[in-house]
């Protein structure tokens, strides 16, 4: 079995990073725990969206992320039991790239490069299994797909959806 698997609020606390740079830069107390729906962006005001979308485009981004809770120690058996694959949008953001190996070095050491594809489109991706929290990239994926919950995709409902990586641990390990 071939699983391919997505960096960003996956693997990685994307979501809380932006929070985090959002209350430092304009001295805020957002939490998670206050955010109902939607991404980071549009639930700030709207004089400081412009800023939450450029985070992506910062150097240094990608490096501070956290990993998901659980996502080291599952992955790892994952990877001695299926072909296991990062399948992360990598060229969208200039510097994401470069940081995405680097902080899968760190955190994911036994991820092989050859294991590690930064793309584009995850639609030429041919597998049986997507985890991923975007359905735009779930829809197009011929094969399964589990949709890792996430603030902005809690109205989605086409895809099996899984709520941490001890859930994944349970349906796959
Ligand atoms: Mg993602």
């Amino acid at each position: 079995m071939t699983i391919f698997v997505d960096m960003d609020e996956v693997l990685a606390n994307t979501y809380e990073r932006h929070i985090e740079l959002y209350n430092e830069e304009f001295d805020q107390d957002l939490k998670l725990e206050d955010i109902a729906y939607g991404e980071v962006w549009q639930n700030v005001p709207e004089a400081h969206q412009k800023s939450v979308h450029k985070h992506a485009k910062t150097k240094g981004f990608y490096l501070d992320l956290v990993p998901k809770k659980d996502s080291i120690s599952v992955m790892k058996a994952l990877y001695e039991k299926y072909e296991v694959y990062i399948a992360t949008a990598a060229t969208q953001f200039p510097y994401s790239l470069y940081e995405k190996s680097v902080w899968l070095e760190k955190h994911f050491p036994f991820i092989e490069w050859q294991h590690q594809i930064m793309c584009g489109h995850k639609f030429i991706l041919r597998g049986d299994l997507l985890i991923d929290d975007r359905t735009y990239n779930l829809n197009k994926f011929v094969g399964d797909t589990y949709l890792f919950n996430a603030k902005h995709n809690l109205k989605e409902q086409n895809h099996k959806r899984v709520y941490s990586w001890l859930e994944i641990a349970e349906r796959l390990l």
